[in-house]
Parts: C-alpha cells; structure tokens; sequence
C-alpha cells in the first residue's frame, strides 16, 4: 500500500488480528465497487499478509432510513455487478438480509480482521461504533469516497465554500493516488453460506426483503459501476467541453448525471477526478467541475461530519434562522400544502414540471433543485414546516437523496454556507429565485413540454 492510502485509515480497534481466523471480512457499506476502492484493497492486502481469503460482506437493512423500491432497485443493480467482479477477484461475496451492525459483528466472530469504509451521516457513523465496540479484532476503516479525507483540510464546520476551497486545494496533492489493485493469493471458494442471497432476481429479492414500495424504481438511471463509467465517458466527450460556460443551461444539460454513482459509491470521486484532469476540455471547464465535486461536495461531507443535527432547521446559521422568524408572519399567497406541492399542483408551471420530473426520473439539474427550494420556502405558511417538506421531498424522490448533500444542499436553501442578500418578504435576507430569472435565461417553456411529456 502506497502511503497516501495509508493517509485514509483510521483504526477503529486496535486489538491483534484473530490468529484462528478464517477470512478477513470487508464489511462493504458505503463503498459499493469492486474497483478504485482503498477499502476493498485494505481488506485485499489483509487478506494476504494473514494468507486467508478475503469475505467481502453487504447486508441490506430493509429499514433502512427512508429508503423506497426506488433507492433499493438502484443499489441492488450496482450490487449484483460488484457480487460478480468481487466473485472475478477470487473474493466471495456474502449479501445478508438484516441489521447491519449485528449481522456484522456475527460474521466477524471468525474472521481475523474486519475492514470497512468510511461514512458520515450520524445512523452509519453510529453502526460502525457498534461494531468496533461489539467484536474483538483489528478494525480499520477507510475513507473511499471523498477525494480529501473529511479530517484532513479542517478540522471544524466550515462556515461556506471560500473558506473550505483553499484548504481543500492544498490537501489534495497529497490524496492523489488510485489504490492500486491487490491479487489475492487465497481463493475464496469455501467461505459460501446457505445464508448468502442471490441478485439473480432483483424484483423478488425487493419482494423479500418487504421494503416500501410508495416510490417505484426509475428507467432513466441503471445502477453500478460500468453503468457510471460509460456515463462518465459521455460527459467527458460531449458535455465537459461546455461545463465552464453551460453548465447552468437547464434545457441542454451539460453536467454528468453521476451523483447517484457518487451516493451509493458505485464509483470513485478520484477516479472521475483524475479523468476529467486528464481530458482535452481544460481551463474553465475542468475548474468548475472540480470546484463542485470536490470544493461543493466535500462542503457538504464537512457540514454533516461537524454538524450533527445537520436534518434539522436548527442547524441553519442564526443569521438565517434570525431572519426568517422575523418574515414568519408576512403574508404567503399563494400558500400550499406538503400534499399540494408533492402532487405538483401549483400556479407555477416551471416548479409543477420539476416536481414532475423528479418524481418520474429521480433526478434533477442542480438549477432546478435551487429554484425548486426556494420556491417551497416562499410558499409554505412557515419556514420550519417548508424546510421539513423540501427535506422529505428531496430524500423521498431522489436516487441520490439521503445523501451529505442533500441535508448540505437543502440546508443552503435557507440560508447555510451562504451570505444575506436584500431584505424581502417572507424570505428576509435569504437569497431568492424567481420564475422571471428561469424565463430569461433559458427556453423554460421547451423545458416544461418535456417534462410534461414524460
Ligand atoms: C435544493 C437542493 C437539493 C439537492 N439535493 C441533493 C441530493 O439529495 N443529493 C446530491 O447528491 N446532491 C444534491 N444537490 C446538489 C446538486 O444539485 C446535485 O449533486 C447535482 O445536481 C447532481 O447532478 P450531476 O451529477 O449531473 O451534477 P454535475 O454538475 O455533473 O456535478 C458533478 C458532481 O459534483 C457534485 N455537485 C454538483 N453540484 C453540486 C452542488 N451544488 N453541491 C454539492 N455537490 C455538487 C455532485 O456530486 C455531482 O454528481 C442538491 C442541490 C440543491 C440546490
């Protein structure tokens, strides 16, 4: 292992490998991929050194925090590409139904060591402490899908992106490296177990598992690795080229479409990093595509690493929260319901359309989510009851909701990780997003035919 990878472990127990181990196990959780994974590599090179084979390990929590059909169709189908890649490897693949930290520190009880990786919402860092409390073994986890890890830039919540962006930059040579590949020296062939499920099925594994089914899966994104990869080849040729300039246009879309990749860990933040520097579309393009997946969304990572009530409207800044109360009473007309806005039944065209969207797609363009927000914020009868709904909507429909990002991206509609703006109604000095703003720049009506249309 190459030190910069050694940069991303932190040791969970330090207690000695088991000597009468019979694998080492990779409790896969945040990571999803066979492939630029400094976890699996972790794992991989344990493996070797204890000349065992390598058990990696996924169990699904049927439930799990607001997850639907949706998230599971699309995670599952990322799985059953990295259950067979892992198999190629000559590591088995063990995917458990159950409560993931139980189901892990079962499955630990004979294994020498137990690696994991990294993740930062409050309920995954409290699993991973159960587990290093619970088992008696070496456990390291590694930190796979952020390109600096969350500790090294700073080691508080960053108040917006210019204060986080040159800390960021200064770290990154030294995060730099893929984890090169490690082969294995011990197959894997005897560690199955009557307990392992199949992927060979996807629909009935999700009737098994009993999961809510109110949010169906979605056709416009396939989940796994090739999947993000050959996206990510699209991008490079057709739109990167115009991210600089373009990326705003919300009718010609110039960005990647890769953040539910990037969600589930289906593939690396460095990886696309390193594809993106190496590609023809330098300059402007380049810097304002690593100026969002790195200094925007490891803003996000920070905010829900320093920030743990980052779900709540308490977390705003009290500039904001301060704001807002005093606007509490102003007049909202028009004024909806969660129902009202959930159905897309407003006067608002272009917002009926992006909530139209998101609920068929899973998806939207990061314009539309600013203005979708802003718009619940004007509308709701107060900004608490607004922040609540545009929440829920937002992990309720987005493939790549629940994310740091989304409590982050959310959070900043009302104020957080920016500055105030003019005083107005209802918002005080929270920035705003009008319809006539859409209108002038972009061809919103051909948007709104499309959206209708699907
Ligand atoms: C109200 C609101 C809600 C949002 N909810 C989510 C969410 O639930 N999950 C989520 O991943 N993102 C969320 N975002 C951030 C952003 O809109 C999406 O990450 C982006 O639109 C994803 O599309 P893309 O992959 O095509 O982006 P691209 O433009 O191709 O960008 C590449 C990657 O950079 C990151 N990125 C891009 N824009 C941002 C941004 N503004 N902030 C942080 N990271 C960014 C994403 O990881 C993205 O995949 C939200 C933004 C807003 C304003």
């Amino acid at each position: 292992m190459v030190r910069a990878i050694e940069r991303r472990i932190r040791v969970l127990k330090s207690d000695p490998p088991r000597q009468d181990g019979d694998c080492v196990l990779y409790w896969m959780q945040h990571s999803q991929r066979a492939f630029a994974n400094p976890a699996f590599e972790r794992a991989a090179y344990w493996a070797n050194e204890c000349a065992l084979p390598l058990r990696v390990l996924f169990v699904v929590d049927p439930d799990y925090p607001d997850a639907s059909e949706r998230h599971f169709y699309f995670m599952l189908e990322g799985l059953k590409e990295t259950m067979a890649e892992t198999a190629k490897r000559g590591a088995h693949f063990s995917l458990r139904i159950g409560k993931p930290a139980e189901t892990v520190a079962r499955l630990a009880r004979s294994a020498a060591v137990l690696v994991t990786d990294r993740a930062y919402l409050r309920h995954l860092v409290e699993w991973r402490k159960e587990v290093a409390e619970t088992v008696d073994i070496l456990v390291e986890e590694v930190e796979g899908d952020v390109i600096v890890p969350v500790d090294e830039p700073t080691d508080k919540m960053e108040s917006a992106a210019r204060t986080i962006r040159p800390r960021l930059h200064k770290a990154l040579k030294n995060f730099l490296d893929l984890p090169g590949e490690v082969t294995l020296k011990v197959n894997a062939k005897g560690l199955g177990h009557e307990d392992d499920q199949s992927l060979d099925d996807i629909g009935a594994f999700i009737d098994r598992i009993g999961c809510d089914t109110s949010v169906g899966r979605v056709t416009f994104f396939r989940g796994g690795t090739s999947e993000a990869r050959s996206r990510l080849t699209h991008f490079l040729r057709q739109d990167l080229p115009h991210y600089g300039d373009d990326r705003a246009d919300i009718v010609d879309r110039h960005v990647s479409h890769l953040s539910p990749y990037l969600h589930f860990g289906q593939i690396s933040p460095l990886e696309i990093y390193h594809k993106v520097m190496d590609s023809k579309a330098k300059g402007e393009s380049q810097d304002s595509f690593v100026e969002e997946m790195l200094v925007r969304r490891e803003l996000g990572v920070n905010f829900v690493h320093h920030n743990r009530r980052y779900d709540s409207f308490d977390a705003l800044p009290d500039w904001a929260k301060k704001t807002l109360a005093e606007h509490a009473g102003d007049t909202r007309a028009p004024s909806y319901t969660a129902k009202q806005l959930e159905d897309g039944k407003t006067e608002d065209p272009y917002w009926n359309a992006a909530m139209r969207e998101m609920r068929v797609t899973g998806y939207l363009h990061n314009h539309l989510r600013m203005y979708w927000g802003k718009r619940i914020l004007g509308w709701m009868r107060s900004p608490k009851t607004a922040y609540e709904t545009t929440l829920a909507l937002n992990n309720k429909y987005f493939l790549d909701g629940r994310d740091a990002n989304s409590y982050a991206n959310v959070a900043w509609i009302f104020g957080m990780h920016d500055r105030g703006w003019p005083e107005r109604e209802v918002y005080g000095k929270v920035r705003t997003m009008t319809p006539s703003g859409l209108k002038r720049k972009f061809d919103i009506d051909a948007y709104v035919r499309w959206a209708e249309a699907l």
